[in-house]
């Protein structure tokens, strides 16, 4: 395929920059958005241009209808098709469900979930015009093995995976694949605080003893759009052996 493009969601750090870095490096012109960190997503654009390849970074909050219509516009505008959507953007707010706030709660689903469906959503319309694409939601080894606290997180990304489910259904007879990976604990910001606190309790849990590098999570996604034609429908667990507590 020539002029490969992706639109990735939360792109200007963590795991969501490491996917802009490989989907460029694999010749993916790539546009990706950001919510805060304007400056961090215009220095993974000059990352990309140092790999001879094109990044566009948009302002967009994945909760919010209005700015996902706004940043899938411009970015099919600037792409041309879309081949190839990643829902990245997440957020974690921790703690217990006894005593949580509501804004915890819905914070985290709105991120995690809502904004996936709205962003799917977007990239539909195009993908089905075009009779192909590949969808790959980010999910989380919480949906399925929970830490305590995690409740909200863990309801969100269990969303996430059901999603995948369905819409794999709903879309395979335009040939376009849904599928879902599941990182365990991945070296980001998102991850620091649990790591800095827990490190030897988590190691303990990981078959692999280390955290995965967010690149390892990119090549998991690079191989469900670009080897995993016979996939849709699945969640790649990418955690290192992690077993429940
Ligand atoms: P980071 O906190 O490092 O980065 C989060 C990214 O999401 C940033 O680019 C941020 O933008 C963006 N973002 C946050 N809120 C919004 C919003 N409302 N609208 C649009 N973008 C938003 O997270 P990670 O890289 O660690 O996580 C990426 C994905 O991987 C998430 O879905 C997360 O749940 C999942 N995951 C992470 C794990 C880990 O251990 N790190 C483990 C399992 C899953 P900005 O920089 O502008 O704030």
């Amino acid at each position: 395929m020539t002029n490969k493009t992706a639109v990735v969601t939360g792109g200007s750090r963590g795991i969501g920059k490491a996917l802009v870095l490989a989907l460029a490096a694999a010749g993916y012109q790539v546009a990706f958005s950001y919510v805060r960190g304007r400056e961090a997503a215009q220095s993974v654009c000059d990352e990309v241009k140092a790999l001879g390849q094109d990044a566009l970074a948009l302002a967009c909050d994945v909760r919010d209808l209005n700015s996902v219509t706004g940043f899938f516009q411009e970015a099919e505008s600037w792409l041309g098709h879309v081949d190839l959507l990643v829902n990245n953007a997440g957020i974690t707010r921790d703690g217990l469900l006894a005593t949580q706030s509501l804004e915890d709660i819905t914070e985290v689903i709105q991120t995690n979930l809502i904004g996936t469906l709205l962003c799917c959503q977007q990239a539909i319309p195009g993908m089905m015009r075009q009779r192909r694409g590949c969808i790959v939601n980010i999910s989380s080894v919480a949906a399925q093995k929970p830490g305590r606290g995690q409740s909200n997180y863990a309801a969100a990304k269990g969303g996430v995976e059901a999603l995948t489910r369905a819409l794999a259904v709903e879309l395979a007879p335009r040939n376009i694949r849904v599928n879902a990976v599941a990182p365990g604990l991945v070296e980001t910001e998102m991850s620091a605080a649990l790591m800095g606190a827990h490190a030897d309790d988590i190691n303990s849990r990981l078959l692999i003893k280390r955290c995965a590098k967010p690149a390892e999570i990119a090549a998991a996604v690079l191989y469900l759009a670009e080897q995993g034609h016979y996939l849709t429908g699945e969640v790649l667990s990418v955690n290192g052996g992690m077993k429940m507590p």
